[in-house]
C-alpha cells in the first residue's frame, strides 16, 4: 500500500480528512440561470472542491468525492420533487475525449446515488462543418456561422465566448422527449455553454427543462 494523505490539506493516512469533509460540507451550494432555467449545483468549483473534482476525473479517485456526489444526488431527488410527475432525467454526456481518457462518468455516479435507475444521456453528434476558406473568425452576431472550431484541436478554454457558442449549438439531441419535463444533470458548469446547448436540444426536441443540477459551477 502507498502511504495516503489528504488531497485537501496533506495529512497522512486518511485520502480525505475529517476536517476536510466537515469543511466541504458547510460549504453552501450554488444557484444561477443556465438558458433561463434553474441551475443547482452543490458546490462552487473552485479550491478544495476543484481539487477534489480534477483527482475524480482525471485520476478516478471516487474513494474521496462521496460527500460531493451524496449532495449532488440529493438535489436530483429535490428537483425530481419539485417537477411534474413523470418528469425524466437526461444527462449531459462527457465529452468524448473526456471520456475516452477517464472511461467513466462522474454523473452516472451521481445518478445512481440518487436512485434514478434509467437516466438516458443526450446524444453527440457532429456539428455541421463550414465550407472551405472559412477559417476566419466568425462575425460577433454570426451565431451560427462559419468558425465550427470543433475540430481544430484547440480546447474549449482558448476558444472567444462566440467561437465556443457556434462550436456548441447543434451538438447535442435529446431524444424521446417530447411533451415531457426534463431535469438536466452535468458534472461541472463553467460557461455554461454545454448545459446552454443540452436545454436548446431538449426544447428543440419538444421538451421542457425544468431543472438542472449540477456537481459544481463556477461564480458567474
Ligand atoms: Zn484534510
Amino acid at each position: 500500500m502507498l502511504p495516503v494523505a489528504c488531497v485537501g490539506c496533506g495529512a497522512p493516512d486518511r485520502a480525505l480528512c475529517r476536517a476536510c469533509r466537515c469543511a466541504l460540507d458547510a460549504l453552501p451550494g450554488r444557484t444561477r440561470l443556465v438558458a433561463g432555467v434553474r441551475l443547482d449545483a452543490a458546490h462552487e468549483y473552485d479550491g478544495l472542491v476543484r481539487t477534489l473534482v480534477l483527482e475524480w476525473k482525471l485520476r478516478g479517485r471516487v474513494d474521496i468525492v462521496s460527500g460531493l456526489t451524496r449532495r449532488t444526488a440529493d438535489l436530483v431527488r429535490a428537483a425530481l420533487a419539485a417537477a411534474p410527475v413523470g418528469a425524466l432525467v437526461l444527462r449531459v454526456p462527457p465529452s468524448s475525449r473526456g471520456h475516452r481518457r477517464r472511461g467513466f462518468d462522474p454523473v452516472v455516479t451521481v445518478l445512481r446515488r440518487a436512485g434514478v435507475r434509467r437516466a438516458r444521456a443526450l446524444r453527440r453528434v457532429p456539428v455541421p462543418q463550414a465550407g472551405p476558406g472559412s477559417d476566419s473568425g466568425p462575425a460577433p452576431d454570426a451565431g451560427l456561422g462559419p468558425a465550427r472550431a470543433g475540430t481544430d484541436g484547440r480546447g474549449q478554454k482558448e476558444r472567444t465566448a462566440v467561437e465556443r457558442v457556434a462550436a456548441t449549438v447543434g451538438s447535442l439531441v435529446a431524444d424521446g422527449v417530447a411533451d415531457h419535463d426534463v431535469v438536466l444533470v452535468d458534472d461541472v458548469v463553467t460557461t455554461g455553454v454545454t448545459m446552454a446547448e443540452a436545454v436548446r436540444a431538449v426544447r428543440a426536441a419538444g421538451g421542457r427543462v425544468v431543472r438542472c443540477v449540477a456537481v459544481a459551477t463556477v461564480e458567474v
